[in-house]
C-alpha cells in the first residue's frame, strides 16, 4: 500500500481527486453503490473494467451501459457517442508516472476523447501494476500494447514479436498518446488507485 499512497500524493499534488482501495472487490462494491439509480454509464476499452465484472450487474440493475467493446460494428458509432454523453464514464489509465501524470494511448481516440471532454463523471480505475517509475510510454509499449494487439487480433509488429517498432500499421493502437499533467479544467473526475494488479 505504501507505493499506492506515494502515487496518491503525487496525483493530488497535481490537483487530481484520488481514492484508494485495497482490492478490486472493494472497487466493484463501491461503484455499484455510488452510481445512482437510472444513471447511464459509458465504458472505455479497458481490461481493468472488464475484470471488475460490473457491466452485467449494472445492466441487471437497469442502467443503460454504453461500451463499444460490447456492441456490433453497426451500433459502434452510436454507442461511442452515447458513452461520451453518459452520466458516468469508466476507464483505466495505461500508466501513472511517479510524478503524478496520467498516461493513455489510443487508436480511435474515443477513450481519450471522452476522458478529456466527456459530459459525465469520469472514474479512472488503476491497479498498482500501472504505477511506474520508468518512462510511461515504454511501460505501455512493453506491457500493454503487445497483449492488447494479440487479444484484439491486430496486425501490428508488437502482436507478432512482443516488441514495438514504432510502426505505421493501420491497426496501430497507439496513434494517440495523451498525458494528463493535471485534471482538465472543470472535468468532474476521480482516480481510484487499487492495491492490486488489474488489467495490463
Ligand atoms: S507503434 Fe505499432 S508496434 Fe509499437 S506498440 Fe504501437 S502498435 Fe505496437
Amino acid at each position: 500500500m505504501e507505493k499506492v499512497l506515494q502515487y496518491k500524493a503525487a496525483l493530488e499534488k497535481r490537483g487530481f481527486k484520488v481514492r484508494v482501495f485495497e482490492s478490486a472487490a472493494q472497487v466493484k462494491e463501491t461503484l455499484l453503490v455510488e452510481i445512482p439509480e437510472g444513471a447511464t454509464v459509458g465504458v472505455g476499452g479497458s481490461m481493468t473494467i472488464e475484470e471488475l465484472g460490473v457491466e452485467a450487474i449494472l445492466r441487471a440493475k437497469g442502467h443503460e451501459v454504453y461500451w463499444h467493446w460490447k456492441s456490433s460494428p453497426a451500433e459502434r458509432a452510436e454507442v461511442t457517442a452515447k458513452a461520451f454523453l453518459a452520466d458516468y464514464y469508466l476507464m483505466s489509465a495505461n500508466a501513472i508516472y511517479c510524478d503524478g501524470s496520467l498516461w493513455n494511448i489510443d487508436g480511435n481516440g474515443n477513450r481519450v476523447g471522452t476522458m478529456i471532454g466527456g459530459m459525465g463523471k469520469l472514474i479512472v480505475v488503476a491497479g498498482k501494476n500501472k504505477l511506474t517509475e520508468e518512462d510511461p510510454v515504454a511501460r505501455i509499449k512493453r506491457d500493454a500494447c503487445p497483449k492488447n494487439a494479440v487479444r484484439l487480433g491486430l496486425k501490428t509488429p508488437c502482436a507478432l514479436t512482443g516488441k514495438c517498432t514504432d510502426c505505421a500499421s493501420p491497426d496501430r493502437m497507439c496513434k494517440l498518446t495523451v498525458e494528463l499533467k493535471n485534471p482538465p479544467t472543470a472535468r468532474n473526475m476521480e482516480v481510484w488507485l487499487v492495491n492490486e494488479d488489474m488489467g495490463y
